[in-house]
């Protein structure tokens, strides 16, 4: 896979990853794994944003104080525009917000309830899953299709985990089961009341471009350019529209431990200063109302 690096980004200039899973929802690495990871990595900053939950972020925070380096905690709330699923990073928000805790809650029994549904729909066709199986690998007060996934390898269900979504967990097969999702203006709105910034993930990967305007209209302060999953023109491209839309441009490599083969943690090397322009749009900030050219990237 090629590097997305940044010609900005010089042997002695501060980099970040801020799109990063732990154990907490659906990646392998405990906080302390990802915080030494980051270390080798030679990041300066972090976030954590695991779906749904910010239970890891004190773990991660301590282990990253340990290490030097900077750490944002967040999430990843899982949101909707028009029906159409898409993913909202939270930066900077209150861990200990009891409006947020309830929210999460809220969004954690649903996925609990989501593999129950599922567990049932492949036991009709015949897979003897149990839901018991899939939460003794999860773990987490957020489980979701990877889990269900492991558990079906380690079942015997499966070869491996694309195996296992591609047979029965992606949209349209045995086991999937439609998530009740929040508008992305609540998402963003949460976001806000808890002292955080709202940024759209991973953009292409939901093929359909005008949900980066939408996202603008719903408040969205950032979207994220540099992604694992963007190649070079979709990094342009969605610098482009952070440029239009006054958002800031944003990146992080999605890591999810080893879960899905070697860790990403390290791929996209964020120049610091998106990071300070993000931190700019918290709320009670007094920031740019523009903002810098985002870097044009270059391919390693
Ligand atoms: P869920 O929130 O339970 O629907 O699970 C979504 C998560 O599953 C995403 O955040 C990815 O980490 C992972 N995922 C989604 N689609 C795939 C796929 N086709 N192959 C592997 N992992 C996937
Ligand atoms: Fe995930
Ligand atoms: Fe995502
Ligand atoms: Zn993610």
């Amino acid at each position: 896979m090629s590097v997305t690096a940044f010609p900005e980004a010089g042997p002695d200039s501060k980099i970040a990853d801020l799109h990063l899973h732990t154990r907490y929802s659906d990646g392998t690495f405990t906080p302390e794994e990802l915080a030494e990871n980051a270390r080798r990595e030679g990041l300066s900053a972090i976030a954590l944003t695991d779906h749904d939950t910010v239970d890891g972020c004190a773990e991660a925070a301590e282990a990253c104080h340990a290490r030097g380096i900077e750490f944002i905690p967040g999430a990843e709330i899982t949101a909707e525009i028009g029906g159409q699923e898409v993913h909202v990073l939270a930066y900077w928000i209150d861990t200990q917000s009891a409006l947020l805790q309830q929210r999460f809650a809220e969004f954690q029994s649903i996925r609990t309830g989501r593999i129950h549904g599922m567990v049932r729909q492949l036991n009709e066709r015949g897979v003897p899953l149990t839901a018991e199986a899939v939460f003794e690998v999860a773990q987490c007060k957020a489980p979701g299709r990877p889990h269900v996934a492991r558990a079906l390898v380690s079942g015997g269900f499966c070869s491996d985990f694309d195996d296992a979504f591609e047979r029965y967990l992606k949209k349209g097969r045995p086991g999937w089961v439609p998530k009740p999702m929040v508008p992305a203006t609540a998402a963003v709105e949460l976001i806000h009341a808890c002292g955080g910034v709202a940024v759209l993930a991973h953009p292409a990967l939901y093929r359909a471009d005008r949900l980066v305007t939408e996202a603008a209209r719903a408040g969205i302060d950032g979207v994220e350019c540099w992604h694992t999953k963007h190649n070079p023109e979709a990094s342009r491209r969605y610098q482009k529209f952070a440029q239009d839309l006054n958002l800031v441009a944003t990146g992080g490599s999605d890591c999810h431990g080893n879960s899905k083969g070697q860790p990403l943690i390290g791929r996209i090397r964020l120049p610091y200063a998106q990071v300070e322009q993000l931190r700019a749009r918290r709320p009670g900030t007094v920031a740019a109302t523009t903002s810098a050219p985002a870097p044009a990237p270059v391919t390693a």
